[in-house]
């Protein structure tokens, strides 16, 4: 007996994530190489990780506030007026969430109702169309192309509108490209939100991982603090992916609506999560600019290797991915992964993963050790001399 036909018509129009597929593949082989996975190989900072120790030691076990502690949203304030000089009353503008992911989930189920469309640039996180999809939503993918550097521009934007529109959501630094916006590009974006009165959610989870000059945070921009759902966490720059702790920043109306979702599903972030990203935020930051100077030497090392191997691919400014382009070797995305965890045991994602806008290309991560690097271009070299029968 099969109960598939019992599920919700929303899960059973999602596809199972793309970049799990291969995760999985590579789990059964030994001596695999993973460009895969985009998470930091760093272990927590250990003042980071002691914070939680202490926290625990002294009994901190219990659920937190809902929103989370006032200690984590008063350092989240704090962070932004002294980077971005954009205000957030700790006491309603603040969520802690469980994770990004739960950021992201809660926002799109407080703004969309059924039928509401959401723009989003492709190619994406894998979880933009998802989550739309799951809050009743309508995705409705928007190419940012390679001519443009992966922005998005009101150009585009402008085609994909329509009286259903009632978000964008976008992600810069972006996953899977490595593209950023720049002030200029991100003001076009805002006067395009503020002319056509649209909800802006941005993921700035790759906020802190830039390379040339620092992020611009969509909304300390003029007139989109109020508009914009401003979703970040901690597991990237401070490689604390397994402490699911992130955040939302926005307007009372919105926080208050995203906070009523999470009483009732999550309750709230961990508490020891919670301490540990206190003191992230408090004395983190040298141990992170340490990180995204590493991230910033690997990034040179795969950008060069690819630009050596022929297959041509856009520098990458932000996040800790590079995103070249496969259609030279005459291989889809999808075969020249598969054909390349076989032959080579390097495990990389085709760029469809992330929307049909990435195909002929692949995602590789460089959040893994230079050595690994090294190896694994060599390996995609060998593998090339044959696919182009040198
Ligand atoms: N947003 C983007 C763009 C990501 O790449 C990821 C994780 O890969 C997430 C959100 C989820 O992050 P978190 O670990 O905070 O849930």
């Amino acid at each position: 007996m099969t109960w598939s036909n019992r599920l919700s018509n929303s899960v059973q129009s999602i596809a199972p994530s793309g970049i799990r597929k291969f995760f999985d593949i590579a789990a059964q082989m030994e001596d695999v190489i993973s460009l895969g996975v985009g998470e930091p190989d760093f272990i927590t900072p250990w003042t980071i990780r002691e914070s939680c120790v202490y926290g625990l030691e002294r009994g901190y076990t219990s659920y937190t506030a809902n929103r989370g502690t006032l200690e984590l949203r008063t350092e989240i304030a704090n962070h932004y007026k002294k980077f971005f000089n954009v205000e957030y009353n700790p006491n309603t503008d603040i969520l802690v969430t469980v994770g990004v992911s739960e950021a992201l989930d809660l926002a799109l189920r407080a703004v969309v109702n059924p039928g509401d469309e959401v723009l989003i640039p492709e190619p994406c996180y894998v979880s933009y169309a998802a989550c739309t999809t799951l809050a009743g939503g309508i995705p409705v993918p928007v190419p940012a192309k390679i001519e443009n550097e992966f922005r998005i521009t009101p150009e585009e934007l402008e085609k994909f509108l329509s009286p259903k529109t009632k978000v964008i959501l976008i992600g810069y630094p972006n996953n899977p490209t490595g593209a950023i916006m720049t002030r200029e590009d991100l003001l076009k974006v805002a006067d395009f939100a503020e002319k056509n009165d649209l909800i802006v959610i941005s993921d700035e989870i790759y906020g802190d991982l830039t390379y040339d000059g620092v992020h611009e945070c969509f909304s300390a921009l003029p007139k989109m603090r109020d508009r914009t759902i401003l979703l970040n966490g901690f597991s990237k720059a401070y490689a604390m992916t397994g402490w699911r702790v992130g955040y939302a920043l926005g307007n009372s109306d919105f926080i208050g609506a995203m906070t009523k979702i999470h009483q009732y599903t999550m309750l709230c972030a961990p508490i020891t999560a919670q301490i540990a990203a206190v003191e992230a935020l408090r004395n983190g930051e040298k141990y992170m600019k340490k990180m995204v100077a590493e991230y910033d030497r690997r990034r040179h090392l795969i950008y060069d290797g690819f630009k050596n191997l022929a297959l041509e691919s856009f520098e990458p400014k932000g996040a800790f991915y590079i995103f070249p382009n496969i259609t030279s070797t005459g291989l889809s995305a999808e075969d020249f992964a598969e054909k390349l965890i076989v032959a080579e045991h390097v495990a990389l994602v085709p760029g469809t993963a992330f929307g049909n806008c990435g195909a002929g290309h692949v995602r590789c991560s460089y959040a893994t050790s230079i050595e690994k690097i090294s190896e694994a271009l060599n390996r995609i070299e060998h593998f090339l001399k044959k696919v182009r029968g040198a």
